[in-house]
Order: structure tokens, then sequence, then C-alpha cells
């Protein structure tokens, strides 16, 4: 098959054994410290993909160390590392009941800002079936609201806060990281705050950072006034001076501009965002950044997403015994009260409502093919208003075919996975993208747009080699998407080449096993980076 593990450009296993090889054995074996910052984690607070990449990886990272069958010793881009997760400790996790305890000593800190003092403490819990320490950053005043996100004033001082907390909450532990993994523009200061509010510690003397660019379309961007709020008044030398033209700065631009090195989450994505069509504003900062750029594709967490054991769903299934998702099908389609029959095939869609997603394609395409064919559509989601309303019109106009459900609903994301026949995802620009990955592992082949990690996860269907796992096209059209549902309907009739697709993508394997060592060759080269 083909993988969608390239090497990355410039740090290959071979490379990071080379640079190991050259240092002292005991540095080069030793496990990382490494502390992941971001806005989102699986299961305490999630409204997409970023939540599930850090449950996932640092799960993963933070697994017992493997050995290497060569050597004999702990592998070098194997887990085993002291790994430790920093999230801001929402309201809805402080209702979730989640069970934490006080960090001694991290209570009561104090984080001076320029207009005002804000008061923190730790709160510790382990990421689920693992190891790995969660700090979570208690924050009342910034934290206890209905959202992650929000509209109001001091979102840049939430943010900003969340960077310095994490930095705060090292100095507390006396823990020196070798690496800051800071994750899109939320935690994208840390590299700057390093550089001037901590540089006087020599706990971060030899702490690298590593920026990851999730999704480009989310940049941060506050008045320049604001700069002042978040304590880099006195930095305006160090941001993006093209904005502060415009009277504006970015925390994500910041952050490129600082961290050690930088990453995104796919190959092809890598490549896109230093391009005038999806740099969105950053591709020339990110061109003359290049070398320090590197796209891993992102890894799935099958102890999370696998229909042999997925908790979330009751029927369960595998390559060996597929009865399970027939049952599936019928199940989802009773869920939303679907008339059932098995040769009509069922399209799902579990997404953030946004434009980003490409449903305006679905005009000219979808109503067509609602009209004309016997099929079910099934729809998870919510955002913008206008994208609601339209699926609601579908449903309206087609209520014996179409399902909708308007919200954010874990446990039907896992059912749509499975119960689904098709997975619908023609993103108008993808960074990488889980869903497909998880569809193709419930079976489910997508139709995808041939874009960032779309492009590189799945392969068109041959149904004359039998190869391939779903039905990516090229063009942002309608047209383009009507003439790949008609594809899709023409390969579903023929149902043993279909079983061949559905075997192909339960067959992939896009693991943190497979993923996982690309970040570690990258952490080492960056802790050995001078
Ligand atoms: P993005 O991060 O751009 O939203 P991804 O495909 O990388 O897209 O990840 C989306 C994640 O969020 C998946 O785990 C998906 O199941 C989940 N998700 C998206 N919308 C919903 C929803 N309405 N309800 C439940 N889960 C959702």
């Amino acid at each position: 098959r083909s993988s969608p593990r390239s090497s990355p450009r410039w740090a290959t296993h071979d490379c990071a054994r080379v640079l190991a090889d050259s240092m002292p054995t005991c540095d080069a074996m030793r496990p990382l410290r490494l502390a992941l910052a971001a806005s989102e984690l699986t299961p305490y607070a999630k409204t997409g993909g970023l939540a599930d990449v850090l449950l996932g990886l640092g799960r993963w990272l933070g697994q017992p160390a493997v050995t290497d069958k060569a050597t004999g010793k702990p592998s070098l881009t194997g887990p085993g590392h002291d790994v430790r997760v920093f999230v801001p400790y929402y309201k809805r996790i402080a209702d979730s009941g989640v069970e934490v305890r006080d960090l001694p000593h991290g209570q009561k800190i104090d984080v001076r800002f320029p207009q005002r003092t804000i008061r923190f403490g730790i709160k510790e819990a382990k990421l689920p079936d693992s190891d790995v320490s969660v700090y979570f950053i208690d924050c009342p005043e910034l934290y206890y609201r209905e959202g992650i996100y929000t509209e109001d004033g001091d979102e840049a001082l939430r943010f900003a806060m969340l960077s310095r907390a994490v930095l705060e909450t090292c100095q507390r532990l006396q823990w020196a990281p070798d690496v800051v993994h800071c994750n899109d523009w939320h935690t994208a200061l840390i590299p700057l705050y390093l550089r001037t509010a901590y540089s006087w510690d020599k706990l971060f003397a030899k702490t690298k950072t590593l920026l990851t660019i999730h999704n480009i379309g989310y940049q941060g961007y506050y008045p320049e006034s604001q700069l002042d709020t978040i304590g880099l008044g006195d930095q305006r030398a160090h941001v993006h001076h093209g904005d502060l033209k415009d009277k504006k700065f970015s925390f994500l631009k910041t952050g490129v501009l600082h961290a050690t090195r930088l990453s995104t989450v796919s190959i092809t994505y890598a490549k896109e965002i230093q391009t005038d069509e999806f740099g969105m504003g950053m591709q020339e900062m990110l061109r003359s950044r290049s070398s320090d750029l590197l796209g891993i594709v992102n890894g799935v967490d099958y102890g999370e997403w696998d229909p042999a054991t997925d908790p979330k769903i009751p029927h369960h299934y595998s390559l060996d015994d597929m009865s399970g998702k027939a049952k599936m099908k019928a199940a989802l389609l009773n869920r939303f009260q679907l008339p059932h029959d098995s040769r009509a095939p069922v399209f799902g869609v579990v997404s953030r409502l946004t434009s980003q997603k490409g449903f305006e394609l679905f005009a000219d395409s979808i109503p067509i093919h609602l009209q004309r064919e016997d099929m079910r559509l099934i729809v998870l989601g919510s955002g913008e208003s206008k994208h609601e309303n339209y699926f609601q019109w579908l449903r309206d106009t087609w209520p014996s075919k179409v399902g909708i459900y308007r919200g954010f609903q874990e446990e039907l994301a896992h059912w749509i996975e499975a119960g689904s026949d098709v997975f619908l995802m023609p993103s108008r620009f993808e960074p990488c993208g889980l869903n497909q990955m998880y569809s193709l592992r419930y079976g489910t082949p997508p139709i995808v747009r041939r874009t960032g990690g779309l492009a590189d996860t799945v392969q068109a269907w041959d149904p004359g080699a039998q190869t391939g796992t779903g039905f990516p096209f090229d063009e942002y059209s309608s047209q383009a998407l009507a003439g790949t549902m008609d594809w899709v309907l023409r390969n579903w009739r023929d149902q043993r080449g279909w079983q061949q697709l559905v075997k192909n993508g339960m067959s992939q394997d896009f693991s943190w096993d497979r993923q996982g060592p690309e970040y570690v060759e990258l952490y080492r080269s960056l802790s050995t980076h001078r």
C-alpha cells in the first residue's frame, strides 16, 4: 500500500540515529521531558481534532519504552518519555466530576500582567488508561465560562495566561522540559515568553519549542493595544511588523517567528500553507522558515476508535466478522427513524459546520441525488447557522431520507462512523482530518477532496486493480462532488468490489505506533539543537 507515513525531510530515522550515535549514549537514550500544551484535550474539552491528537500523542509518548530489537536497548524513537499535558480547567471539566487532585505547592500562584495580577492553581489528573499527568490550569476568573472559546474582551488574556501558566507550573515542579510542544495559536506565545519574561530562569536554559499548526485558519488576531494587557508591550519589535502597521498582532504569527521549529499535521498541508492559495496571509513567513517546517500526519488512537472494541457502539465488528456493521446500520437508521433498506447506501457526515468543510458544494449536488436515488444522509454537526439551516431544509424536504442532529455528541459520532456506508468530507481545505481515518477503520469509505491530510490518507478506489480506499476528487465544485457521488453509487452496486474496498480501508494503519516516532525524532533533533 502507499504509505501515509513518508519520512520527514530532514529527520529520517537514519538521520536521528546518526545524530544520536554522535552524542554521549546516556543523553541520546534518555527519555525526553515533553510538555504538551493546548486549549483542548479529549475527553475533557473538545471541539475538534486537536483534542483527539493531544490525547493520542500524549498517551502514546508516555507508554512504557519498547526495546529496539537490533540493539537490545530502549528504542530511540519509541515511547517511554516523561510527558505532561497542560490545559485550562474549564467550567465543563469542573462540572464533569472528573477526579483531580490539587498539586501540593501548586496553589495560589500569582501571575503578574501589567494591568492586573491573575491567580491560578494546578489540578492534576492522569490521562485515561495511562500514567501521563495532566495539569489543569485552574483559574476560575478566566476559564469558568460556558464555552471553551469565547468572544469576550479578555480572550487574548485567557490564552496568554495559559501560556504563562504552563511555564509557571514547570517552575513549581522544578521540571525542565526538553521541548515545550505548543499547539495552535492558543499556546503560541510560549516561545516569546520563554525568551522574555522567563529568560532569567536557568530551568529553561536548554528548553526548545515546537509549534504545531493544526489549522492556519485560526491565527488569534487581537488589537495591538492588547500587547500591553498580556505583558508584551515592550516586545513590539518581536511581533510581525506588517500587522503592527495595521494596529493588530497575531498569536500564531508570533509563535512562527519565535518557535525553535514548526510542524503541521500532514505532509501536503505543510506544502500548501506556503502557497498563496492556502497560507492565509502567512505563506511568506512560512516560506522563510521552510527548512524548519515539517509535516507529520496525525495518528489515530485505535484505543478510542476501533469498531472491534469501541465501547460507544452497541454492535462490534472486524474484518473477520462484519455482521456487526450491518447491525450498526440498522441501529443508526432506527435512531433517526429512517426506513431501513440494506441496498440504500447511508452517507454520513460528522463535522464542525464551517465553510472550511466544503458544505457549500452540497447545494447543487446532494439534492439531485436525494431526489433521484434511494439513499440516506445522516448529519451530525453544529456551527454556522447557514449550514445548520441548509441541513434542516434537506431534512424537511426529504424526511424519509435525511436525518440531522444539531449539536456535539461524541457517542453519536462513533455510531455514524460505524453505521454509515460512505463518509462525506468534501473539505475546501483540511490540515489533516481525523474523521476520514476513523471512517476507514470503521469500513465506511470516504468521499474526500484531495487536499491537505485528505490527500495523504485516502487513495482512489480502482475496481480493476482492486486497490484504493476511497473516493477523492480534485476540483472544488458542486459538479465534481456530484460526479463523485455518481462514481460511488456505481461502485456501491458492485457489492463484491465494495467489500474489497472496505477491507482495504480497514487494513490501513494510522496508529500512533506509526506516526508517533516521527514526533520523537523531531523532539530529539530539537533537544540537541543549539
Ligand atoms: P477538525 O479538527 O477540523 O474539526 P477533524 O476531522 O480533524 O476536524 O476532527 C474532528 C473531530 O471532532 C472528530 O473526532 C469528530 O468525530 C469530532 N466532531 C466534530 N463535530 C462533532 C460533533 N458535532 N459531535 C461529535 N463529535 C464531533
